[in-house]
């Protein structure tokens, strides 16, 4: 099961992966947007740690994650974010343990978010592209009888390999759009940022303590 404690772990984890990465985001950002990837989410992970405190259940924290993302983010990614930890706080509502099928359903809720915030699809070349596999090996794992543990490394190599697929994408959504066929060749820096996501989780979430 997956207390607040945990989902603490979760969050904690993945600025630590933003704060080691943040320079490959930015260098990421440099060179199909504006440069400022590494910068934001640098930004919005250390505001978060700030207000991180005694929150009684994984939602309440997923919901300060939300509101310190939506309002200390700028750029197109603090929404985004900001939008995925709001639904997946809403999803786990005021529950104070989660099961692997509420962390599927979080999961999902929160693709949804960033699905009908971004309004991007497969192969845009966004952190759809890394989101949107993750939650599904996460799903087919699950259902296939893997232990959470193993699914959520299958959500976390999932990623990783979706934002690897980025690289021969060309943009149709945000700021690298604007480039057209010069994006191609390129890693989107948001999967890659979607990927360390991912990368706490599979450390944090499994359920067998820290
Ligand atoms: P900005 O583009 O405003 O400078 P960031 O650099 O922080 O914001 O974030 C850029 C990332 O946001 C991109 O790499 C991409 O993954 C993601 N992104 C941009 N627009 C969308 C969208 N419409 N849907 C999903 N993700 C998007
Ligand atoms: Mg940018």
């Amino acid at each position: 099961m997956v207390v607040a404690a945990d989902m603490r772990r979760f969050v904690e984890r993945f600025a630590e992966l933003i704060e080691q990465n943040a320079d490959t985001l930015t260098e990421l950002d440099a060179a199909i947007g504006d440069a400022d990837h590494g910068i934001n989410m640098r930004r919005g992970v250390r505001a978060v740690l700030e207000r991180l405190g005694d929150e009684p259940t994984p939602g309440a924290v997923l919901k300060t994650v939300a509101t310190t993302l939506i309002s200390k983010v700028g750029g197109a990614s603090g929404p985004l974010y900001g939008t995925a930890f709001l639904r997946a706080s809403a999803a786990a509502g005021s529950k104070e343990s989660l099961d692997d099928a509420d962390l599927a359903a979080l999961f999902s809720a929160a693709l949804e978010g960033l699905r009908q915030r971004g309004g991007a699809q497969a192969e845009d070349k966004t952190m759809i592209d890394a989101f949107a596999p993750a939650v599904g090996a996460f799903e087919t794992a699950l259902a296939q009888g893997h232990p959470r543990k193993d699914a959520l490394q299958a959500a976390r190599s999932a990623a990783y390999a979706g934002s690897d697929a980025t690289i021969d994408l060309v943009a149709r959504k945000g700021r690298a759009s604007y480039l057209g066929e010069r994006s191609r060749g390129h890693r989107d820096p948001g999967s890659f940022s979607t990927a360390l996501l991912f990368d706490a989780a599979a450390s944090t979430l499994s359920g067998d303590g820290p």
